[in-house]
């Protein structure tokens, strides 16, 4: 038995005798035990009483006196009361530091409710957004950042990759937006300026594209003049015939590098898109077939086209052109003397495909991932024979993201690759 229970019961004891000595004294024992009990019971009845006082009064009041069973019930409890008080300021102060933190950020960091409405924001996305406390609170915020691309951006998700857009604000300025899904369809939106980085980019573009406008006056005189001299080949040394052609095999090699490089710049060229059109897939199709007979002549592949007649894709006619041209250039190159090659145009209502499936060399899978990257190539010395530049499919991926469209490769080594762009279903017409 515990001290304090030793207590309680030589607490009992006491009033046991004084009971006992009351009846004896008074001739009446039963009565006297009932007013013992019941003193004893009003003595914890009290104990109870000042307890639930203390509980309901200020938490900072001194602890009340009390012995026996009590005092060790009050002090069980005033210490389950400083740990729960310890436990309350240190998750107000991390609370506090977590805010502290996101207030210093130089992201704008914006909570958005589950109806889309703004719930809080840093002082960041007042400086990036313009947003204002005391009128912006509980609106949409697609009411507060108009862009089309934004809403779209926000309405349909995934939220796979960052939305970048010009500042609603500041002119000039360029924001990436960052969205993430978080608890019952709360959102986070995390906004970053990324004004330098994109002016970098920018310069990147210019550059590329101003060093292959300018390669192309001067490489169009070499190409000139070489043309001429082979022309005029008997009046030429023998020794300098071979030489001759390499040199003009080389410039137009160089030419068909200027045009890719050209193409791409164009490509990420916003301001210079055309508006789409219906474009009609099926004769653009039979046109790249032919070229692709003309192309592979010596190799005597045979090339099937397998199309639905009757479906069109809404997009850039050029664009799309050079993407498939692409595709389909590449399973003749890759394909030896002999090869089957299939192009395959078809749609199921959620989406249109253009496949071309070669039963050609393939590509080793730990290539896949980048092979449309600039200058990727699985075989170095292969690629460089066929006459390629090495910007094949970082163009079809250009095109195919303009498109809202996606490039799926399928390749087994040494037994073939399929080739495959999957349009949304949004962008197939009948
Ligand atoms: P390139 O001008 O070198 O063909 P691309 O960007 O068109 O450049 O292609 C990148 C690389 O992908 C090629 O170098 C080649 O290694 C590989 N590749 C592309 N298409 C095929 C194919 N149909 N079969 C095998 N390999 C291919």
């Amino acid at each position: 038995m515990s001290e304090l229970m030793k207590q309680e019961a030589l607490r009992l004891l006491y009033f046991l005798v004084a009971s006992a000595l009351l009846g004896w004294l008074t001739g009446h024992p039963g009565w006297a035990y009932a007013a013992g009990f019941l003193g004893y019971i009003v003595l914890h009845l009290r104990q109870v009483e000042r307890l639930q006082a203390w509980l309901k009064g200020d938490p900072a009041a001194e602890l009340p006196e009390a012995t026996g069973v009590w005092g060790d019930i009050f002090d069980n409890i005033h210490a389950l009361r400083r740990d729960e008080q310890r436990a309350q300021a240190s998750l107000l102060g991390i609370i506090e530091r977590a805010r502290a933190s996101v207030a210093a950020l130089k992201e704008a960091v914006v909570l958005i409710d589950g109806n889309g409405n703004l719930e809080w924001w840093n002082p960041a996305a007042e400086r990036l957004l313009g947003l204002q406390a005391d009128t912006d609170t509980g609106q949409p915020v697609t009411n507060l950042i108009r862009d089309p691309d934004f809403i779209r951006y926000f309405e349909q998700g995934p939220y796979e990759e960052a939305l970048p857009l010009p500042s609603p604000v500041h002119t000039g300025r360029q924001l990436q937006f960052n969205l993430t899904r978080f608890g019952s369809n709360d959102r986070l939106m995390i906004v970053a300026d990324i004004t330098r980085l994109h002016n970098l980019e920018q310069m990147r573009k210019d550059f590329v594209a101003n060093v292959s406008h300018e390669l192309r006056t001067p490489l169009t005189v070499l190409s000139g003049y070489l043309e001429t001299l082979i022309d005029q080949q008997d009046s030429i040394e023998p020794r300098w015939q071979r030489a001759l052609q390499q040199m003009d095999a080389q410039a137009s090699r160089m030419n068909n590098l200027v045009n890719d490089l050209l193409l791409l710049s164009r490509l990420e060229n916003d301001a210079r898109k055309q508006e789409p059109r219906e474009v009609n897939v099926p004769a653009l199709l039979v046109q790249l077939k032919n070229e692709a007979i003309a192309f592979g002549m010596d190799k005597g592949q045979v090339i099937m086209l397998d199309c639905d007649e009757g479906l069109r894709l809404l997009g850039r006619e050029d664009e799309l052109r050079s993407a498939f041209s692409n595709l389909v250039t590449n399973a003749v190159k890759y394909t030896p003397a002999g090869g089957r090659i299939e192009l395959r145009w078809w749609g199921d209502g959620s989406r249109a495909c253009f496949s071309v499936q070669d039963n050609g060399i393939g590509i080793d899978a730990r290539h896949i991932p980048r092979l449309t990257e600039r200058f990727y190539r699985a075989d170095e010395a292969r690629s460089t024979a066929t006459g390629g530049t090495g910007l094949g499919l970082a163009i079809v991926k250009h095109v195919l993201l303009d498109h809202q469209a996606r490039l799926d490769i399928q390749s087994a080594f040494g037994k073939g690759s399929t080739f495959t762009c999957v349009f949304p279903g949004a962008l197939a017409l009948r």
